[in-house]
């Protein structure tokens, strides 16, 4: 009815009439509210979050400026999150009526002889039938279709909801994974004005910390390429998650001919050194300064290296700087008993974990592999630990194919604040890898 009735309309639309025509509204007998219209359905499955306090503010203005008038507020939750919880009490003591209704339910509006009514079934009340003089739906906010473009020319994400998707729900609120730009209010989903006044406060400090600075140093580990070995596939640009690497055209001589081939490039000011593209290039062709296979390679080696005189397992754990890595500290810190069996290679991403570590440690005489990283969606790189799942399960049955048990190598996602859970999983893993016992080395 909405849009072919005007005695059907929108919150913002009586908010409107509420502030100038108060003459109106003194002639209303009854108003209808409607609450998740257009939200926390299959396409918009997100609650609104400012549209039960909108509809209660609303309620009491109306009987404000006319006291006679009913007010009847349909709704599946009553979502008035923080202090707002004072308006529906009081709401609810100036006598306006809630009715909940079932979901799968929803009331339908009608027009029957110029009278607007509403049917619906209410979860305590049963059947009913409303006649009203005013229909008003709490319609949600959707993300504007443009978005998408945005992002793409920005080159920032988007959540599953369509919105902006910020660097770190907790330690990051503000930022977007890629430098100097930012993101405030509803650009990041639902939020009231009050909300979004003081994330525009956030992100305008954000930018002050860039703007303030004569010169900004780059992060120390980066990515670089092996110009010599990179095919020029592209695969390292489509996974980088902060579109980092870009391809540029090379001109090669090659005695009497020359050719334009293309190569990949890292555009290091925005490289924020997750190693996923180094794990990810076919051609080995990448390589990560300070936490590159230069570096990990010799750690393995030497983490092998150390052999009791009565065997027992020799496990080798690479953990992600983020989460693992810091779970593992917890559970130290916190004097939680693990199996001095596990030794800890720390990596910055598990996104950055080739297949190659893997391979290299078994073949070197691991008798177990552990990877830990952070959990799906909360990873400090946006997108790394997508990436290494893929790949560390591939990896799982490849070594099934060369003789290598799959069961001597374990995938755990593991937060910072896990450490409990930390000492529980490697001690679990290595008393299986006891059970499996020693691994003959490949030749
Ligand atoms: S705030 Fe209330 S009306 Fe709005 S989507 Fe959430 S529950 Fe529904
Ligand atoms: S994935 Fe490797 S080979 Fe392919 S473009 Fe990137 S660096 Fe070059
Ligand atoms: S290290 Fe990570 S951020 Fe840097 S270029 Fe590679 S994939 Fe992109």
């Amino acid at each position: 009815m909405y849009g072919q009735d005007d005695k059907v309309i929108t919150q913002s639309k009586l908010e409107k009439v509420l502030f100038n025509n108060e003459e109106y509204m003194k002639e209303l007998k009854s108003i209808v509210m409607i609450q998740c219209v257009g939200s926390r359905n299959e396409e918009h499955p997100y609650c609104s979050r400012m549209c039960c306090a909108e509809a209660i503010k609303n309620a009491l203005k109306a009987r404000e400026i006319n006291p006679d008038i009913n007010v009847i507020i349909l709704y599946r939750d009553i979502r008035t999150y923080g202090f707002k919880e004072k308006y529906y009490n009081i709401a609810r003591d100036k006598g306006i009526i809630f009715i909940e209704f079932d979901e799968n339910k929803p009331p339908e509006v009608k027009k029957e002889n110029s009278q607007l009514n509403i049917v619906l079934e209410g979860k305590d009340v049963g059947k009913l039938k409303i006649d009203t003089d005013l229909v008003v739906l709490s319609t949600g906010i959707v993300p504007p279709e443009d978005n998408f473009d945005l992002a793409k020319m920005l080159k920032v994400p988007l959540n599953e909801d369509k919105f902006f998707l910020e660097a770190h729900v907790k330690l990051r609120p503000s930022d977007f994974a890629t430098e100097g730009i930012f993101l405030c209010g509803t650009a990041r989903g639902t939020a009231n004005i009050s909300e979004s006044i003081a994330q525009a406060i956030s992100a305008a400090s954000r930018a002050v910390t860039i703007l303030s600075k004569e010169t900004l140093e780059t992060e120390g580990v980066t990515a670089h390429v092996l110009e010599e070995k990179c095919l020029g596939c592209g695969r390292c640009v489509e996974i980088c998650p902060y579109k980092a690497i870009e391809l540029i055209e090379v001109d090669k001589q090659m005695g009497l001919f020359s050719n334009t081939i293309k190569k990949a490039h890292v555009i290091k000011v925005v490289c924020k050194g997750c190693g996923t593209c180094v794990a990810e290039c076919p051609d080995s062709a990448m390589n990560l300064d300070h936490f590159g296979t230069t570096q990990i390679a010799p750690m393995i080696e030497e983490a092998i290296q150390v052999k009791e005189k009565e065997w027992t397992p020799r496990i080798i754990a690479f953990l992600c700087n983020w989460c693992s890595y810091a779970g593992a500290d917890l559970a130290g810190v916190s004097r939680y008993q693990y199996p001095p069996n596990i030794r800890i290679i720390r990596v910055m991403c598990s996104g950055g974990i080739s297949r190659s570590y893997i391979l290299k440690a078994f073949l070197n005489g691991a008798d177990g592999v552990f990877v830990g990283g952070c959990h799906i969606g909360d990873c400090h790189y946006i997108s790394g630990n997508e990436y290494a799942l893929d790949r560390l399960d591939h990896i799982k049955n490849f070594l099934g194919k060369i003789g290598i048990e799959e069961e001597r190598f374990e995938r755990h996602w593991i937060s910072a604040s896990e450490g409990k859970q930390f000492s529980e999983i490697v001690t679990e893993f290595t008393k299986k890898i006891e059970m499996l016992g020693e691994r003959v080395k490949n030749s």
